[in-house]
């Protein structure tokens, strides 16, 4: 099953992600503030991940990956 994996403290919370996402799973994390002082993206149902990248080839941070 592929599972979205996030590299929380290089997130910049621009939700470009958030965007992309078919599944609508990723959401920006409005409670908590990373290292860089940025609302990070969390995802809110993994399971339902169809591993389609579009969310790894959108981050301009490299913050977001898919493992298969
Ligand atoms: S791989 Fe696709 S479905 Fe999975 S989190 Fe990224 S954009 Fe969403
Ligand atoms: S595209 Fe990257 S930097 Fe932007 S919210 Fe998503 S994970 Fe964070």
């Amino acid at each position: 099953m592929p599972r979205p994996i996030i590299n929380e403290d290089l997130c910049k919370g621009c939700g470009y992600c958030t965007l992309v996402c078919p599944k609508h799973i990723l959401k920006i994390d409005k409670e908590r503030l990373n290292a860089l002082g940025y609302h990070p993206v969390k995802v809110t149902n993994p399971e339902e991940c169809i591993g389609c990248r579009y969310c790894e080839v959108v981050c301009p941070e490299f913050a977001i990956y898919i493992e298969k």
